[in-house]
């Protein structure tokens, strides 16, 4: 009896033959049909490869009439063929003509042929074309000669990307690979990106397929497997990883998954069929990556992510790159493509290169879209499947306003971003001209527009937009991109370069709001079910008082001489605010003691975000000197949804009546007070929400840079007053009537504003 592997081995000996052979692309793909129509002794096999319009040519066939070849073909999905590249499922089948979705193409002459084996050719997880294999006799083929099937279409299909087939139909049509693709997503930072794509995590590219040594290489492959194990074991046991929490879940399931028989089985067999290692584990994760695009259900889509991602850091242990190739040249115009990445990673970047971010996932107020709209980048997030789509280097333009990808974009679509890039440059061009213009309503209200950063290199942006203040530094970034913990001299050194910065411009420094999703990667963190309601901001620095202390201390001796205005971020209780507030006069006492200088005045302020401080609205304006909204956490903690979450984006709006009404309640209480309220979510930043906040009474807003022009501009052509009148007798109506938001944009129409 032969070994169970011979067959298909030979094959694969023969392929490589083939492959090495100095042979024209057409005499080579029809050279591969004969030698494995030979090999499976099948009297025909056949090769069609999918084109740019969504036609899947039979491009070599050994059997079937060699003058059907590039004139015979279906379409995506039809016929057994369509359906193998639309499903990326083989099929097997004794009688083709039993088969539901069966197509009969009488100009190739298939009719005399009854069994049919075809198998998507797979590059990760997309069909690039179909090969089929069919015999005259009524036969299933065995699950030997399917994997030995899978594996030359794996062949073809790499001749396929790297351009091998090109130019090969007589119609000039290109292939799928190089078609022009345009994926919708949601817009998450304004702004028009266009350049060449950078993948986040690159793809390795396996160019070793045939394996000259069995053993050799399931050796290589069982040492790559331990050393991958040996590396989760160590990180799991690292002091850097908490003892619980989601890092390390998410680790528990790779070493699951490392360990995963099924897995190592189907690896090891493809390479006795005569893949080396690498190949073998890219042929198994090709077939994992289709299943993940065929999966809907979120949890299992993720599982299969995480085998994505441990099949990567196996092939780059094969290929002796255990690390992340990070750092890699940039090009000029890079638009990194992404699942998802945190917020420091995008930072690891060059941000002079950075032209735009197309992400899988990500919600507006993601922490990554929060500082990638800092850095003023086009962001498109929710864009499904982009990641297998595109390739390092292919053409791409981001359009962060209307939510669009155009991947490879055709030249008149190119041109025509070209045009609408020279308009926002326009637009840009006016909004600079407004930097000077006072920001003061139609009405004649002025109104305090200020900056969210949080990184040194956002400070030139004070005086380039105009705006009158920092209203949300947020020191976490510092931390976050840090890799050890910042000292006490270099946040010092950090914070006074900021108040040097801005000058006699008002800065709020908001403390250290880690926790949640805000992960240190320095920093122990523990199990939390719910992390954003869980152990962060100020009540991680009450109990752990350490950090809060220097940070404290760093920031008053920064502010020496000056004003310094510190924000507590999470607040639930007054009390925390009084327990900070006695923090800070320690400091203080502890500096005068040692003779520094102190701040001339010194304001502290709440963040208002937990609902539980409506109902001690008062009493908290007793003990703040002013408080801001962040919007972006109390909505979802207000409509009980994760801001993170994509299900959940766009189900409730933050201008509806409920939310609006509350923030009515909060500038009604500051004007009781006498307390400066200030909004710094990201609402603030949309001129159509910043409209309807100024009708509420709000009079100081916090907004990201590239937000100042479009909220002055609207602004200049507001009356205020006529617009509270109308939105402040509308709030009192039921939920059920006209919309806030269509109100809102109503009156905009009706007046000319810009939003
Ligand atoms: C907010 O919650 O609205 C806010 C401004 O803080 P962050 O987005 O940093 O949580
Ligand atoms: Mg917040």
């Amino acid at each position: 009896m032969r070994s169970p592997a011979t067959g298909p081995r030979v094959l694969l000996k023969r392929l490589r033959d083939v492959m090495a052979e100095q042979l024209g692309p057409q005499q080579r793909l029809d050279m591969i049909v004969q030698s494995i129509a030979s090999n499976m002794v099948a009297e025909v096999c056949s090769v069609y490869v999918l084109r740019a319009d969504n036609v899947l040519e039979l491009f070599a066939t050994e059997g079937l009439n060699p003058d059907a070849v590039h004139q015979s073909s279906l379409k995506f999905g039809q016929g057994l063929v369509g359906r193998i590249a639309a499903t990326a499922r083989p099929i097997n089948i004794a009688d083709a003509k039993e088969h539901p979705s069966f197509a009969y193409l009488p100009e190739t002459g298939e009719e005399h042929y009854t069994s049919f084996l075809g198998v998507p050719m797979l590059r990760s997880g997309r069909s690039l074309g179909v090969l089929v294999v069919q015999n005259k006799v009524a036969r299933q083929y065995h699950e030997e000669e399917v994997e030995a099937l899978e594996t030359s279409a794996m062949i073809i299909a790499e001749l396929v990307a790297a351009g091998g087939l090109e130019g090969l139909n007589e119609r000039g049509i290109g292939l799928d690979l190089s078609k022009s693709v345009t994926l919708k997503g949601v817009p998450l930072s304004d702004g028009i990106g266009s350049g060449e794509v950078v993948l986040h995590e690159p793809r390795v590219v396996v160019t070793n397929l045939f394996n000259e040594n069995t053993e050799l290489e399931i050796d290589r492959l069982r040492q790559a497997l331990s050393a991958l194990r040996i590396s989760i074991d160590d990180m799991l046991s690292r002091g850097d990883v908490a003892r619980d929490g989601e890092h390390r879940d998410v680790l528990e399931a790779y070493r699951m998954f490392a360990n995963d028989r099924g897995w190592v089985r189907r690896m090891e067999e493809a390479i006795l069929n005569g893949l080396t290692a690498e190949a073998a584990v890219e042929k198994v994760q090709n077939d994992n990556s289709a299943r993940m695009m065929r999966q809907s259900d979120p949890y299992l889509r993720e599982r299969l992510h995480d085998f994505d991602d441990l099949a990567r850091r196996l092939l780059r242990q094969l290929m002796g790159k255990p690390q992340a190739a990070l750092g890699k040249e940039m090009p000029k115009n890079a638009i990194i493509v992404a699942r998802n990445m945190g917020a420091a990673e995008l930072l690891d970047y060059d941000r002079d290169c950075l032209r735009g971010l197309v992400l899988e996932e990500a919600t507006p107020t993601s922490h990554v879209v929060i500082v990638a709209r800092a850095i003023g980048i086009a962001v498109v997030g929710q864009v499904q499947g982009v990641v297998a789509l595109a390739e390092n280097t292919d053409s791409i333009v981001v359009d962060g306003d209307e939510g669009v990808v155009y991947l490879r974009p055709p030249a008149d679509v190119a041109t025509a971003y070209a045009e609408k890039e020279v308009f926002r440059n326009t637009q840009k061009a006016h909004y600079s001209s407004l930097r000077d213009v006072p920001a003061v309503s139609r009405d004649g209200i002025g109104i305090e527009l200020m900056l969210n950063v949080g990184l040194a290199a956002d400070l030139p942006q004070l005086s380039e937009t105009g705006a009158s203040g920092i209203g949300l530094f947020r020191t976490e970034l510092q931390f976050m991109v840090s890799a050890t913990l910042p000292r006490l001299d270099e946040q010092e050194s950090f914070y006074r370069n900021v108040l040097d910065e801005a000058g006699a411009k008002p800065v709020i420094f908001r403390t250290l709001d880690i926790g949640g999703d805000k992960v240190l990667p320095y920093m122990q963190q523990i199990a939390e079910e719910n992390p954003a309601l869980g152990w962060r901001a100020i009540r991680l620095a009450l109990d752990r008082p350490g950090l809060m202390r220097i940070q404290l201390r760093a920031l008053l001796r920064a502010a020496g001489g000056r004003t310094l205005s510190i924000m507590l971020p999470m607040v639930t209780e007054v009390r925390e605010v009084v327990q900070v507030r006695a923090m800070i006069e320690k400091e203080k006492n502890l500096l005068a003691g040692f003779g520094h200088q102190l701040p001339t005045t010194l304001r502290l302020g709440a963040m208002i975000e937990v609902p539980a401080l409506f109902w001690q609205m008062d009493e908290l304006m007793e003990v703040v000197d002013f408080v801001s909204i962040g919007t972006n956490d109390l909505f979802q903690f207000m409509t009980a949804s994760d801001r993170g979450n994509t299900q959940m984006a766009n189900r409730y709006d933050s201008l509806s009546r409920p939310f609006m009404r509350a923030l009515l309640d909060v500038a009604e209480a500051g004007k009781r007070n006498n307390t400066s309220v200030n909004l710094c979510g990201e609402i603030a930043g949309r001129p159509l929400a910043a409209m309807g906040l100024m009708a509420l009474g709000y009079r100081s807003l916090s907004m990201s840079p590239s937000a100042i022009g479009p909220v002055k501009s609207m602004l200049l052509a507001l009356n205020i007053e006529r617009l509270s009148k109308r939105v402040l007798s509308q709030l009192k109506e039921p939920s059920t009537g006209q919309t806030m938001r269509e109100l809102l944009s109503d009156f905009a129409d009706e007046y000319g504003i810009p939003y």
